[in-house]
């Protein structure tokens, strides 16, 4: 292909904890991508379903609970570490877990504009650290993309709300509350030029943890009452953060919410299971705390800004967890200010993706907008340090780039060696705002050998700092005296992201991207229940389905169909007689179901069952 015929389609994507979402300019506006069922948000949820297919969104959602061992939701709390998730009994790191996120987002992209390479844009929370901010690309290339940029969440909300109202000079302030991250920025606009100018949050504080505390409190319940802790079991905990979820989404519009789930867990083969009424109030005290913390960040990143609440003329709520009205009360009462309602919050950083994907193609460059953006933290290296009892020691923080510097950027320092004679030296880089390293974030180290032996003088080496527009650093090294240049990015002083493990991780996801039934022996309106077992195939895990033995069509609803029915026999023990034939006849029918391939039947029988475990009181 010649180098002017040469185009590829850029994308803005929103890789979220809880829901991500793709989107692209049209008409000079950035809008969703819609999947093949007309839905905008797709739950980051993945599911490796007992036939081996890779599930994600709302049906890798919907079966969380009934497989939670074949399921992994919120991984990208996990990214940039090196935590291993199993699922099915395989082994993923958390960028091949969010490369098979942003698959399925790529291929709502590709039924846009056909098959092939597309550039992305991908948003990542401003808090994110270095290894997160890499462990985010490479979960794009290895999902396919040419992943261009990787943008801050609330600049990127910043973005979408600055093109509608590119007219006025205003300050604002981008509270970003998710599923698993917080960030806060205040954004300054003027003549077109969006400015961020301070950045915080804490990436490990969003809406699943608010979700913990209700099942923390579910548990307490049932310790008391039944003197079993039910986060013990593993169905039973994926059955109260299910339910802990939907108690707090209700009661972002209703002042009290019932609990009923007659089967959490078991005990002495007894069910066990929970009913309480949950009212705000009571919500409200059990994360109290957590709000707390985001409004003390609001408050520092205005410090920092160097902004008074005065000064702030709008207040952009993003993130699914700024609809709990007493977040949006906080924020008010706060900065004195009601918080803009025409923001939509599960929107707002797709569409700013897609803003950013078009300023960089030129779709967007008649508007005139142009963005700058910080780094939310200083970044600096490990040195000998004075302190008031001892002399100099190590551990010692010393910055290079200071936080809320406008990026891209490069900075120098000189630091000397500490001993005479010395050749060597390690490097060590770090992230953070301490002064001693310790309480801050490592981020990787290197040696720099081959420094003139001096047994005169201390030698200087100038180490530079380059935090380029994703927010991902390189640092590079030279001795002041000899000239001699050593560069190293922190991602080879980390041992990370190397291309064999690339390599290895993109073959290890084609394979099971292969493993997918072939569309075109699967019903059109194909959904979870209408897959059929490909022929021979096992599950690995017990090999209980052999579609060759029996020639039995296993689906999803099996599967569910036999925790069910598990539950029912559990319970039979606790009835009373006439109680228990009613729940017998039901089982037989589930279990005669559950030999057959008659979907429908098996789900007739699964409703009869349940209708009568919830009668029960079950
Ligand atoms: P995000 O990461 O922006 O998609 O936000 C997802 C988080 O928002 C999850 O923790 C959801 O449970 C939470 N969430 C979504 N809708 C609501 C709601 N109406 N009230 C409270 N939390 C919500």
């Amino acid at each position: 292909m010649s180098e002017e015929n040469f185009w590829r389609p850029i994308v803005g994507i929103d890789l979220g904890t809880t829901n991500s979402a793709i989107s692209y300019i049209r008409n000079g506006k950035p809008e969703i991508i819609p999947s093949a069922k007309g839905e905008l948000l797709l739950p980051s949820v993945v599911l490796i379903d007992p036939l081996g297919n890779i599930v994600v969104g709302k049906d890798a959602k919907d079966a969380l609970v009934a497989m939670p061992d074949r399921s992994i939701a919120a991984v990208k709390r996990k990214m940039g570490s090196l935590d291993n998730i199993t699922i099915a009994g395989e082994s993923f790191s958390p960028q091949e877990i969010s490369a098979l996120i942003l698959k399925e987002l790529k291929q709502q992209a590709d039924q846009m504009y056909g098959e092939g390479e597309k550039e992305a844009v991908i948003t990542v929370p401003a808090y994110f650290t270095d290894e997160q901010r890499r462990a985010t690309k490479e979960a794009g290339e290895l999902a396919g993309f040419v992943v261009e940029r990787i943008i801050n969440e609330p600049t990127a909300a910043a973005l979408s709300f600055g093109l509608e109202n590119l007219q006025g000079d205003r300050t604002f302030l981008v509270y970003d509350l998710g599923g698993g991250t917080f960030d806060v920025s205040v954004v300054e606009m003027f003549s077109g030029v969006l400015e961020v100018k301070a950045s915080t949050g804490d990436r490990m504080l969003g809406g699943e943890d608010f979700d913990w505390r209700l099942v923390d409190w579910f548990a307490e319940k049932m310790i008391s009452q039944y003197g079993v802790d039910p986060r013990e079991d593993i169905r039973g905990k994926a059955a109260l953060k299910e339910e802990a979820e939907r108690v707090k989404i209700v009661l972002s519009s209703e002042t009290s919410v019932s609990v009923m789930l007659p089967l959490v867990t078991v005990k002495d083969n007894r069910p066990i299971g929970l009913t309480a009424e949950v009212s705000r109030e009571q919500f409200i005290s059990l994360i109290e705390d957590l709000i707390v913390q985001t409004l003390e960040r609001v408050t520092g990143v205005l410090q920092e800004a160097g902004v008074t609440a005065n000064a702030i003329d709008e207040v952009l709520l993003v993130g699914g967890s700024t609809r709990i009205p007493y977040v949006r009360e906080a924020i008010r009462s706060l900065l004195g200010k009601e918080p803009r309602s025409d923001v939509n919050p599960d929107e707002a950083v797709a569409l700013g993706a897609a803003v950013q994907a078009g300023l960089k193609s030129g779709l967007l460059s008649e508007s005139g907008l142009i963005a700058t953006d910080v780094a939310p933290f200083s970044m600096g290296i490990a040195v000998l340090k004075e302190s008031v009892s001892v002399r100099a020691r190590p551990g010692g923080f010393a910055p290079v780039i200071t936080r809320n510097t406008t990026i891209p950027v490069t900075r120098s320092q000189t630091f000397y060696t500490s001993a005479p004679g010395q050749t060597a030296v390690s490097i060590e880089i770090y992230q953070g705002e301490h002064e001693w390293v310790k309480h801050n974030h490592f981020l990787g180290e290197f040696m720099l050998d081959g420094i003139p032996e001096n047994w005169e003088n201390y030698e200087g080496i100038k180490v530079t700092f380059r935090y380029n527009l994703n927010g991902i650093l390189e640092v590079a090294a030279e001795s002041v005296s000899s000239g001699k240049q050593m560069s190293v990015t922190v991602q080879d002083a980390l041992n990370r992201d190397s291309r064999e493990v690339f390599e290895e991780s993109a073959r290890r996801l084609q394979k099971l991207w292969e493993a997918v039934p072939d569309e075109t022996d699967a019903d059109e309106d194909e959904d979870l229940d209408d897959w059929d077992l490909p022929p021979g195939e096992l599950d690995e895990d017990d090999g209980e389905w052999d579609s060759e033995e029996d020639d039995l069509t296993p689906t999803l609803a099996h599967e569910d169909g036999r925790i069910l029915a598990q539950r029912g026999h559990n319970a039979l023990a606790v009835l009373k007689d006439t109680e228990q034939k009613k729940l017998s006849q039901a089982l037989l029918a589930l279990d005669e179901a559950l030999q057959g391939e008659d979907v429908e039947a098996l789900e007739r029988a699964m409703e009869a069952t349940t209708d009568l475990l919830i009668e029960l009181e079950l």
